[in-house]
């Protein structure tokens, strides 16, 4: 039987009025209008934004037990925020969704680190040599969970292994797990997801998210501080540990071997390790053998550009979760218009906030499109041996098709020479592939093109500044 947002809402005010005090309850809980519930989300009306945060401060916790207990585990909330004074309503209050940030208890316990003072490093006489409890953060961003973690091909593998990482840390087979890719593409939101996931479904283990460069500053103190052995036995009692930007390693050498091992004693112990890195770790340079390949012990993942219906989601639920409701046709065109990595679309999408508050306009399509001609360079925008060709055939004023085409007329030649130049000087493409693109022709007449291009270059200054022309043309 299906139950009423009515009767889940009543249900939950009974407890929580058991729990709070009366006049908490008055002033938080009594202006709440339950909307309704669908798919175990529960909509509930507040009063202004203040509201909607002070809630998600102070009651998360408790509304989050109630919640599940009425409708199950897998129990959401969602607020619908009555806006005032708003800049696009002509003053009339209107509405604003926002999920429920659902914040995680994202605390480690106390743990116990043996502390190894030896006679000679007692400067205190009343410190007993021994135990020592410490209190220490895992340093998770609740926002970079696993909710927020949109799923697409691009990161298929990495995120799935994540997910059987966070059922049972250390006991899969992707021990150490390494996620590389890109710089924008979500590794330290991966990573830190797995982090979370870890703590709710394993609260007792500890968990530490460390940055590479972290790590070897606190490493380069502890040497100072001559506590070299404190620092190794922190890390140490770790259950699982995540390094950020393994790359930072490069080059030092004294801490790529203390991390040797504390990463043999975690590996040994059975506690879990989780590594991201900006390239594939082949193409690590100044990083020791042995670690190199420690790191490939257990799975190699990597995470690639977001294709655009996985870019159309990341906005979509980055615009949800800000509480933001944008025309369709916007979304769509900055899925398509910003492709590089996630970091650029999040801050394209940013700035269209920005802009619409300070000059007061709403968000519409025409000012998606300022912002992105403002933001997204096209330095960013791929050169491809296409672009080349129209631009060179719109420069000489030659039809593509001659271009194309098998003519060996003197000047329909050369503009195909300097496509080819240009296919070779500013694309990755080989000399097969330009040859193939540009009048089918085979790798050697790209490398004849090449050559007599530059030799023209050299010597034809009517020549060298068509080219400098074009290439500013290309560039732009
Ligand atoms: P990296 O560590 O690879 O440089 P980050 O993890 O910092 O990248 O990601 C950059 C931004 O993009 C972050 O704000 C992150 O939340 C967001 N992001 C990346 N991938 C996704 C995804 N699949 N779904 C939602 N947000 C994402
Ligand atoms: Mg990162």
């Amino acid at each position: 039987m299906k139950r009423s947002h009515h009767d889940v809402w009543s249900n939950c005010l009974q407890i929580i009025k058991d729990i709070i005090p009366a006049v908490s309850f008055k002033t938080w809980f009594e202006p709440i209008t339950p909307l309704k519930l669908e798919n175990n989300v529960l909509t509930i009306q507040v009063p202004s934004p203040f509201f909607y945060e002070y809630l998600e401060e102070q009651y998360i916790d408790i509304l989050r037990k109630t919640l599940r207990r009425e409708i199950g585990s897998e129990a959401k909330l969602e607020y619908n925020v009555v806006m005032e004074n708003s800049t696009f309503s002509n003053g009339k209050p209107y509405t604003v969704k926002y999920p429920s940030r659902n914040k995680a208890e994202l605390s480690n316990k106390p743990v116990q680190v043996p502390l190894e003072v030896t006679q000679s490093s007692i400067k205190n006489p009343f410190i007993i040599p021994g135990i020592k409890k410490v209190h220490f953060d895992p340093r998770l961003n609740p926002d970079y969970n696993f909710n927020n973690f949109i799923e697409g091909e691009c990161n298929r593998l990495a995120r799935s292994a994540g997910l059987a990482i966070g059922e049972s840390p250390g006991k899969t087979a992707f021990n150490p797990l390494m996620v590389y890719g890109d710089p924008g593409l979500g590794k330290t939101h991966l990573a830190q997801a797995i982090g979370i996931l870890v703590k709710e479904k394993h609260p007792d283990k500890v968990v530490l998210y460390v940055n590479a460069n972290k790590f070897q500053t606190q490493f380069v103190e502890s040497i100072r501080n001559n506590n070299r052995n404190d620092f190794l036995h922190f890390y140490q009692m770790i259950d699982l540990l995540i390094l950020d930007d393994v790359q930072e390693f490069a080059g030092k050498e004294k801490t790529q071997d203390t991390f040797f091992h504390i990463f043999n004693h975690l590996h040994q112990s059975g506690k879990q390790l989780i590594l991201t890195c900006d390239r594939p770790p082949v193409e690590l340079q100044g990083m020791e053998q042995r670690l190199l390949s420690r790191f490939k012990w257990g799975l190699l993942a990597d995470l690639q550009r977001p294709d655009y219906e996985t870019r159309l989601a990341i906005l979509k639920n980055k615009a949800y979760n800000d509480g933001i409701d944008l025309p369709s046709d916007v979304f769509e065109y900055l899925a398509e218009n910003v492709s590089n990595n996630v970091r650029e679309l999040e801050a394209v999408l940013i700035s269209l906030y920005a802009q619409s508050t300070l000059n007061r306009k709403e968000i519409t399509l025409e000012l998606a499109r300022e912002i992105i001609d403002k933001l997204v360079s096209s330095s960013k925008k791929e050169i491809t041996i296409d672009y080349i060709q129209k631009v060179v055939c719109d420069y000489y004023k030659i039809p593509l098709e001659l271009m194309q085409g098998k003519t060996r007329k003197r000047e329909i030649v050369q503009a195909r020479q300097v496509s080819m130049f240009f296919s070779k000087s500013l694309t990755k493409s080989s000399l097969a592939n330009i040859g193939a693109n540009i009048g089918g022709k085979d790798h050697a007449t790209v490398l004849h093109a090449c050559k007599t291009v530059n030799n023209l270059i050299e010597t034809d200054k009517h020549f060298r500044n068509q080219i400098s022309e074009l290439e500013k043309k290309l560039k732009v």
